[in-house]
C-alpha cells in the first residue's frame, strides 16, 4: 500500500511532519515524500466536487457558492460546467478518497456560526463515487435556488 515514491519499495518509515502532512522517509533509498501531493489540487478537487454535489441537489446557486467558498461565481459556473462535460466518466480518481476534509469543514463550521442559527440549516449527504461520501451543512440563504 505504502511505498516510495522514488523506489517503489515499501520499507518506508514515518519522518516527521511536512506542511502538516505525514512524512515518510524511504529506508531503501532515503527518498523523503508526502503522501497525497498536489494537495492544492486535491483541495480545489474537493471543493469542485461539493460545489457540484450542492448544485445538483438544487441547494446552491453560484452566487450563494462563490459566497460561501470565497470564489468568484463564474469560477463556480466554470466548474459546474466542467462537471457537465465531464459526466460521461463513469469514476472518480482513486486518489480522491485521500483527501483531508478537516480544514473545509472547520471553515464551513465557523461560516454557520457566523450567520447565526435563526435561519434553517440544509443538510445534504450524497456519495460521490464508491468510498467517497460527502455531507454538507448549508445555511440557507437569499439567493440559493429552490426546486
Ligand atoms: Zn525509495
Amino acid at each position: 500500500m505504502l511505498e516510495c515514491k522514488n523506489c517503489k519499495s515499501v520499507k518506508v518509515v514515518k519522518s516527521g511532519k511536512a506542511r502538516g502532512k505525514q512524512r515518510y522517509k524511504c529506508k531503501e533509498c532515503g527518498y523523503n515524500f508526502v503522501i497525497g501531493d498536489g494537495r492544492t489540487n486535491e483541495k480545489i478537487q474537493a471543493l469542485k466536487a461539493l460545489c457540484v454535489l450542492l448544485y445538483s441537489l438544487g441547494k446552491g446557486s453560484y452566487n450563494m457558492m462563490g459566497k460561501l467558498f470565497r470564489r468568484d461565481r463564474s469560477l463556480i459556473y466554470k466548474w459546474i460546467r466542467e462537471a457537465g462535460l465531464n459526466a460521461a466518466e463513469p469514476s472518480i480518481d482513486g486518489e480522491i478518497t485521500q483527501i483531508e476534509f478537516d480544514e473545509m469543514w472547520h471553515y464551513i463550521q465557523s461560516k454557520k456560526r457566523n450567520f447565526g442559527s435563526s435561519k434553517p440549516l440544509t443538510a445534504a449527504a450524497g456519495e460521490l463515487s464508491p468510498g467517497f461520501s460527502v455531507v454538507v451543512i448549508a445555511q440557507h440563504s437569499d439567493d440559493s435556488t429552490t426546486r
